[in-house]
């Protein structure tokens, strides 16, 4: 999955950064790793900081120029915080991510110098700026954090996240309309004979209540439940 999404690290000095750059990769099923002329690799501080993802390290590629490494790439994604004065064509890493995820062919993330980016002869042979949107004011992204976030929006992208969970009802089957018309029967009943409800305001109380249970869609269990409580006050106010 996402094999075809290269991401290209250019002139990284710390590697400490390259250790948590395969971290990131790693985490949202990445693992086509390529650095362009790095200060320092391999070493300790990037396994450290990779922290269980050193077979990314182990298998990332070397190249003495950005050409090299986005070769046998067709699309190439110069990412970038700054605004530049000459405009290149931007998309969002989320943009980016809906656009391309499905495609087969080699996509190239290029990451840009922890102190001074991206140059622009090296944007010239980009096809897009990608942009992380962040605070204008401090838009500028940790590289490692820069790279989590775009590998984040393409994981989401192609499908893989778990489907949340709100909502979901548990084993037993939700009641029916007949069961919480009983219910509702049942619960004004008790209201009346433990002397809770008064007669003229039973309506809107009613009202009310439906709202609130109709809000939590009961189970049958949790259903059953409930009228096992209105039948034991019930029980217990006739004593
Ligand atoms: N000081 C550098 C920023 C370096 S951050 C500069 O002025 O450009 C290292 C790399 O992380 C950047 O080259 C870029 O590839 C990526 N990055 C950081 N913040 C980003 C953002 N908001 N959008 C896109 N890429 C970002």
């Amino acid at each position: 999955m996402l094999s075809n999404f290269k991401v290209v690290l250019v002139e990284t000095s710390h590697p400490g950064n390259i250790g948590a750059v395969a971290r990131a990769m790693k985490n949202m099923g990445m693992d086509q790793l390529r650095l362009v002329s790095p200060k320092l690799f391999p070493h300790a501080d990037a396994t450290a900081r990779a922290s269980g993802a050193d077979d990314v390290l182990r298998t990332a590629t070397e190249y003495s120029s950005l050409q090299d490494a986005i070769a046998d790439c067709r699309i190439i994604l110069g990412s970038s915080a700054r605004d530049r004065t000459i405009s290149w064509p931007s998309v969002t890493a989320r943009e980016a991510a809906a656009r391309w995820q499905g495609c087969t062919e080699n996509v190239a993330l290029v990451f840009g110098r922890e102190n001074s980016g991206l140059k622009n002869h090296e944007l010239d042979l980009c096809h897009y700026l990608l942009r992380i949107p962040c605070d204008p004011d401090y838009s500028s992204l940790n590289l490692a954090a820069a790279v989590q976030v775009v590998c984040y929006e393409l994981f989401v992208a192609s499908g893989q996240e778990y489907p949340s969970t709100i909502g979901d009802q548990g084993d037993e089957p939700l009641a029916t309309a007949e069961q919480m018309e009983g219910f509702y029967q049942h619960l004004q009943q008790t209201m009346a004979d433990i002397g809770f409800l008064h007669p003229e305001r039973s309506k809107s109380i009613m009202r009310r209540l439906r709202r609130l249970f109709n809000r939590t869609q009961l189970d049958t269990k949790e259903l059953d439940i409930l009228r096992g409580i209105l039948r034991f006050s019930q029980n217990h106010n006739l004593k």
